[in-house]
């Protein structure tokens, strides 16, 4: 419910799942509800496969991506995907998000992946499990973990992120938004401008993640 407040969804877009990892279950927004309307008892709970454990609704058309990241992102509890203007139009533009400045180091040291768009085949086929995959395979490609970064931009469509719940999966979306858009103004006043040098990438995340980390009380 708090995409919309963010302003990161419009109308029914978006979802957010909450996995509970001793039981191998996660809990999804219904598809098509409006967020205004959600409760407890509206949600539905599946299994990592995309099977139905209880709800008397239908799941996110988007279920099967959460449960192929589940599966495969063994330590996360929460996923969230918005189609937020800034981050989509990176996703759309099939381009990294370039760390640019500090704000980006505070998060993460890498730029955000953007993952390729999917084959035809791929999309005739299983396209939300693909998706999963998709998502899977570009943080491979680039060498990343999902503790390495916790958001990406599916090619095409928009972002996914996640974190140890949905609450961090909702703020990491946030976040990513905020990022993108601060990198969409930067390429407007400055078409050449620069990575952010390594020091200062360094002394960022360090400052707020590292095991000397001082940021906070
Ligand atoms: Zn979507």
């Amino acid at each position: 419910m708090q995409l919309p407040q963010l302003g990161l969804v419009l109308f029914t877009f978006g979802n957010v799942s909450a996995a509970d990892r001793n039981l191998n279950v996660f809990a999804i927004k219904p598809s098509g509800v409006p967020y205004e309307d959600l409760t407890p008892q509206k949600m539905v709970v599946v299994d990592f496969d995309g099977n139905i454990v209880e709800g008397n609704l239908r799941p996110s058309s988007d279920t099967l991506t959460h449960a192929v990241l589940y599966k495969n992102f063994e330590t996360i509890g929460g996923i969230a995907h918005t189609h937020s203007t800034y981050a989509t139009a990176w996703a759309q533009s099939l381009r990294d998000i370039p760390i640019y400045g500090t704000t980006h180091a505070d998060h993460t040291t890498y730029d955000i992946p953007c993952a390729a768009p999917m084959n035809d085949e791929m999309i005739q086929g299983n396209y939300e499990y693909e998706t999963g995959f998709q998502i899977i395979n570009a943080l491979k490609e680039k060498k990343l973990s999902y503790t390495d970064i916790e958001m990406v931009l599916v090619g095409n469509h928009a972002p996914f992120t996640w974190g140890k719940d949905a609450s961090k999966a909702v703020y990491n979306s946030a976040v990513l938004e905020e990022i993108a858009k601060m990198a969409f103004i930067t390429e407007t006043i400055k078409t050449d401008a620069l990575r952010l040098k390594d020091a200062l990438i360094k002394k960022h995340y360090e400052r707020k993640h590292g095991k000397d980390s001082y940021y906070g009380q």
